[in-house]
């Protein structure tokens, strides 16, 4: 491709903000191009084979970063067509109306959004129409007002989890059917295997590239270059409009030329891209004048419990069709709130052979088998100090965790709950600080160009034809999964280029 193309849009990430901004931005008849880092995900005997996914790390890329200390790390963030929501476990849930107010919990407050939900909501509705996520209201008393119902009914429990969530409601919990984008006969049709952090190759997960991408490649305007990893975005001589975007591909550097960018490459790399784009008229990295770029970076406080009844066999396959929100806006004694509970993915012996490496994994395999496994996880708040930075060529992820009170909080009440409901041993263990699968807000979104990036549309205050459109842009972390609200914004993103850029 040369300087020449006359490209409307550049899409940098073809992840969840990325290939969702496509699918909105596609029916314009806008010529469109992606640039993807990396590859199709192809299907082979590892896509669905524990050991090879968690012990042998087989679909992890061969990168290293650094944490504050200077300890190296090699993250769990993966490069592929569709980004992170290849593994990801597709709970498409929406942030809960309170979200997006500000939120006082024991140890510190949030900003709130420069929105409410109601502005989010008809978003929601498409992208959950767009991810087809199987769902059911009424369950949960946090759920927000849905103006459409989930388009398709929940993916079943298993007889085994139909069995928890009875325990559960007898405990006093009000467990719900979790939105989830799975078809799960097409899943099971092809290895009988939870989903959860397993890679999909097109066999019924709904992710960015089976659902987002294929939207948008369905018009002939849209093309997809992968393998390509942008390095560099450059600016006019004044720094304001961004217009080459200079990428990698075989070892050859390649420049492109367009009316507008749309970044996506994630929280942490998308603000790697803008610092790493200095030049003299933005000495400190595009859209950071108020340095505020690799900044407030978020990530869940997250635990794994593992319910075990002794005297009860749990052979469910997929097992993660149940959350709890019952200590969500509250800690159910009318303290601060806590954050969210839901199933794991089955945990089973290999899976548990990646952290416990000296046990024997058949006796692990005997312990799963009683075990129900949950995944309890709690808001990150804001912070300046937290944050992704480059040291020379090194990437430094300086995560500083905070509200760590409200995970143990969490853990402490679902300890009790679970032990009501009959599962008198209940083995909690921090998920590892170092996997970002939740990453979000280091290139946040706000009202004052003084303490945010881009503005309420995800357009950079600094450069009127930069768009940043994945979870960098979340002011908030709230404590459910982020992907649903990121393909929301993502299409009200897309809907707001449309009518002011693209519409002559
Ligand atoms: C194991 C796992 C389980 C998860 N489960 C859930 C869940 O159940 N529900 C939920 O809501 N969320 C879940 N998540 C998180 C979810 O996947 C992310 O929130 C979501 O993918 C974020 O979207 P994004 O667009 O910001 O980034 P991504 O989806 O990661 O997309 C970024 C894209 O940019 C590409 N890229 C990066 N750098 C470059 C570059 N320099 N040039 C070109 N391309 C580049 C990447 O290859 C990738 O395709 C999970 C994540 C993981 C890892």
């Amino acid at each position: 491709m040369t300087a020449d193309d006359d490209i409307d849009v550049v899409v940098i990430g073809s992840g969840m903000g990325g290939a969702t901004l496509a699918a909105g931005l596609a029916p314009s008849g806008a010529r469109i191009v992606i640039l993807e880092r990396g590859e199709r995900l192809a299907d082979r005997p590892e896509t669905r084979d524990a050991r090879a996914i968690f012990q042998k790390g087989a679909f992890r890329p061969q990168e290293t970063w650094f944490d504050a200390a200077g300890a190296a790390f090699n993250p769990g963030n993966y490069y592929y067509v569709g980004g992170n929501t290849k593994f990801y476990g597709a709970v498409l849930i929406r942030y809960r109306a309170e979200d997006f107010q500000p939120i006082q919990y024991a140890e510190g407050r949030t900003p709130g959004w420069p929105f409410g939900y109601d502005e989010l909501e008809p978003w929601y509705g498409r992208a959950e129409a767009l991810y087809q996520v199987r769902g059911r209201l009424g369950e949960d008393p946090t759920e927000p007002d849905h103006s459409a119902p989930y388009p398709f009914p929940p993916v079943p429990d298993e007889p085994a989890i139909a069995a928890v969530r009875e325990r559960l409601a007898r405990a006093g919990l009000r467990p719900f059917s979790l939105p989830l984008g799975v078809d799960i006969e097409r899943w099971l049709a092809r290895a009988k295997t939870p989903w959860d952090a397993f890679p999909d190759t097109n066999t019924g997960k709904m992710d960015a590239e089976t659902c987002g991408l294929e939207a948008a490649l369905a018009h002939d305007n849209v093309s997809i270059e992968t393998g390509a990893r942008v390095v560099r975005l450059e600016t006019d001589g004044a720094g304001k409009r961004v217009e080459t975007v200079v990428y990698e591909k075989q070892g050859a550097t390649h420049r492109l030329n367009a009316r507008f960018v749309a970044l996506a490459a994630g929280a942490v790399n998308s603000a790697l891209l803008l610092l790493a784009s200095a030049n003299g008229a933005a000495p400190g990295g595009l859209a950071n004048r108020a340095d505020q770029v690799g900044r407030h970076f978020m990530n869940h406080n997250s635990s794994a419990a593992l319910a075990i009844d002794p005297f009860t066999r749990n052979d469910a396959i997929y097992q993660k069709t149940i959350g709890v929100n019952d200590f969500y806006l509250d800690d159910g004694r009318g303290g601060p709130p806590l954050g969210n509970v839901q199933l794991l993915g089955k945990i089973s012996g290999a899976i548990l052979k990646s952290q416990l490496r000296l046990a024997p994994e058949a006796a692990l395999e005997l312990m799963a088998r009683r075990a129900v496994d949950f995944y309890l996880m709690s808001e990150d708040l804001p912070s300046p100090d937290s944050r992704v930075r480059l040291d020379g060529s090194r990437v430094v992820l300086d995560w500083r965790p905070s509200n760590l009170a409200a995970q143990a909080g969490l853990v402490a009440r679902m300890r009790e709950v679970l032990r009501a409901a009959g599962f008198p041993i209940v083995l909690v263990k921090p998920f590892d600080r170092r996997t970002p699968s939740h990453q979000c807000g280091t290139i946040r979104m706000g009202r004052d160009p003084a303490e945010a990036a881009v503005d309420p549309h995800c357009r950079a205050f600094d450069h009127p034809n930069l768009f940043v459109v994945d979870a960098s842009v979340l002011p908030t972390s709230a404590g459910v999964n982020p992907a649903l609200t990121v393909a929301a914004l993502a299409l009200r993103a897309a809907e707001h280029i449309r009518a002011t850029e693209l519409a002559a």
